[in-house]
């Protein structure tokens, strides 16, 4: 299916996957809403996009605040017509053993990296719903598969994106004709372990990347657009990539 002309929200736009997705949605004609808290980042990475040809704009929208995301959203829409892809991708993971108690981390990642989806996922749905079509595609993780010590709520926040992305596929395939994607990446060189404070922590994460070769952003952007590009009757509902390398 061709994507030209089509209009999409890409969350988490400002670095690593989001960006990476941005610029190769608006190499295949689509014109994209790049979100995130840092405009500076974001007005670049435009300009990158208008610089090749292609059509975006920036939104400053913090996912946790309902009102920013809604107002972002109808920004987008104002400008290019209406909404028919986004990509819940905004996340962050610092991660801990549960007895460190961080619990200010805790619940800094269950608002971004799930009620910060539901407020996106909210904000486009009466846009897709109204056409009868679009495209849900929401970054979940191995992390949404598989367990792991030291990665307990995090793993949570990210089973819940896969439950959800189940769910909401169910509901909303048949009836309203929109598609729903779980994509779920190993390993990805992104700024996602820069915020993590727990050094022993952080030191083990970053130790992977002597283990194994980690998959590129573009890597995960080349997914996203193989589950959009599918003719408009295949739901590719999951996608699992990892590093070859990876267990
Ligand atoms: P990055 O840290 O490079 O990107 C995270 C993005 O999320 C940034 O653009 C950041 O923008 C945005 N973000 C964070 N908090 C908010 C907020 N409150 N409101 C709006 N945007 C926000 O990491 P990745 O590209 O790796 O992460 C993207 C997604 O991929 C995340 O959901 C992550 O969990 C997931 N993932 C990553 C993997 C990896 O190995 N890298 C593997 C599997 C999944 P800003 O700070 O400007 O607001």
């Amino acid at each position: 299916m061709t994507l030209k002309g089509k209009i999409a929200l890409v969350t988490g736009a400002s670095s690593g996957i989001g960006a990476a997705t941005a610029i190769k949605l608006a190499s295949h004609g689509v014109k994209v809403g790049l979100a995130a808290r840092r405009t500076d980042r974001l007005h670049a990475i435009v300009q990158q996009i208008r610089d090749a040809g292609g059509e975006a704009i920036a939104l400053e929208m913090d996912v946790v605040d309902e009102s920013s995301v809604q107002d972002g959203v109808k920004r987008l829409a104002d400008t290019f017509g209406t909404i028919d892809i986004v990509f819940n991708n905004a996340g962050l993971m610092p991660i801990s053993e549960v007895d460190a108690l961080k619990t200010g981390e805790w619940h800094r990642m269950v608002d971004v990296n799930v009620k910060g989806l539901l407020n996106s996922t909210a904000a486009v749905l009466p846009y897709m719903r109204a056409q009868r079509s679009g495209h849900i595609v929401n970054t979940s993780s191995i992390a949404g598969r598989k367990v792991y010590p030291g990665l307990a709520v995090y793993c949570a926040t990210k089973h819940a994106v896969s439950a959800f992305s189940e769910g909401l596929r169910m509901e909303i395939g048949k009836k309203h004709n929109i598609r729903v994607t779980s994509i779920q990446p190993g390993a990805v060189d992104t700024e996602l372990f820069e915020h993590i404070s727990d050094q022993e922590q952080r030191g083990q994460m970053e130790g992977l990347r002597e283990q194994m070769a980690f998959l590129k952003a573009s890597d995960i952007a080349d997914t996203v657009l193989f589950a959009l590009q599918a003719p408009d009757y295949m739901n590719v509902a999951e996608l699992f990539v990892l590093p070859t390398d990876q267990p």
